[in-house]
């Protein structure tokens, strides 16, 4: 079994995307800038928040945080216009989840989709199903770059996805069944209406696990040989760590590593990835890379 190390190759492309900013510095004047705007005290949202401006700092990226304990939808609108309009700036992230009076889908649609560096935009979201230049969600980004980095095969393989959520499984989905590398795959998606999911997991090639259930995957469910990737975090109560819970996965590593030829870690495997994936967004943003090419429409 080999460990899919997220953590090593989310470093390498952070190394790789510094010389780039200074290449963009040195041949333009233009250094990429993110906002992100949170909202709300959610311990999780604030973590991940730390992170994504913490790697951005690292690469040379300028970040601008505007923090919320609340808002009305309206005033959050008006300043991701305000935003939108500024030419300084390149990403831009509102984090989810929302407090439930913002309609998120309402915010998402008011996010300029050349900055909507998570790939949220219904045009990002469709221009990607068209194989066109778009931002792609970043953890289905991440994960295809972690596939690519580690040469793993995916032509004609069967690629098994527990989870439909249009952030991470329903993009990944139409990834991974694209004509190219990482893609051409078969692919299942599974939900939670779905019949039978051990049946369709045993199958997998590929097993991709983002639920947010703690060792939902279980030995029996996998294929041996199978390469396993892990997208599920959650915060489960631990004494003994410093902070008091431990970041567990959907699938039971324990147990399931030892049938596997590949398999992420939580933490250390998709969750890294996807902040490098932002970066990488963010970048191209910058450069306006995205929106350069349109054929085929
Ligand atoms: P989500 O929006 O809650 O979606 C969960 C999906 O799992 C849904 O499609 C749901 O089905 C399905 N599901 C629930 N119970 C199931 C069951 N027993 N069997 C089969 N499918 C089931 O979650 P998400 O945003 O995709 O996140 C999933 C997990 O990944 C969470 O732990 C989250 O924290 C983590 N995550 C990690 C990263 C990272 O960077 N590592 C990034 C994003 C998310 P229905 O559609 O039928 O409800």
């Amino acid at each position: 079994m080999i460990l899919l190390d997220g953590q090593a190759v989310a470093a390498a492309i952070r190394c790789e995307l510094s010389q780039q900013v200074h290449r963009l510095q040195v041949s333009s004047g233009k250094v990429p800038h993110l906002a992100v705007i949170l909202i709300g005290h959610d311990p999780a949202s604030h973590t991940y928040v730390d992170a994504k401006l913490k790697a951005c700092r690292a690469v040379g990226f300028k970040t601008t945080v505007i923090r919320h304990a609340t808002i009305q939808e309206a005033d959050l609108l008006h300043q991701m216009v305000q935003l939108n309009n500024d030419p300084m700036i390149d990403g831009l992230i509102v984090q989810l989840p929302l407090p439930p009076h913002i309609s998120v889908p309402r915010v998402i649609h008011h996010m300029k989709p050349e900055k909507d560096v998570d790939g949220f935009h219904a045009l990002n979201y469709g221009r990607m199903a068209r194989s066109l230049p778009a931002h792609i969600p970043a953890t289905p980004l991440g994960i295809l770059i972690l596939l690519a980095r580690y040469q793993l095969e995916t032509s004609g393989k069967h690629c098994v996805i527990v989870g439909r959520s249009r952030t991470v499984g329903a993009p990944l989905s139409i990834l991974m069944s694209r004509d190219g590398y990482p893609g051409n795959a078969t692919v299942t998606l599974c939900h939670s209406h779905t019949q039978h999911l051990s049946a369709l997991t045993r199958q997998a090639d590929i097993l991709v696990a983002a639920v947010g259930r703690p060792r939902l995957i279980t030995a029996d469910m996998v294929k041996k040989g199978a390469v396993v990737i892990d997208v599920g975090i959650t915060r489960e109560p631990d004494q003994t760590r410093k902070l008091g819970y431990r970041l567990q996965g959907d699938v039971d590593f324990a147990r399931v590593a030892p049938r596997c030829s590949y398999i992420t870690p939580v933490p250390g495997g998709v969750g890294p990835m996807t902040i490098a994936a932002l970066l990488l967004n963010t970048l191209r943003a910058a450069q306006n890379q995205v929106y350069v090419t349109d054929q085929g429409i």
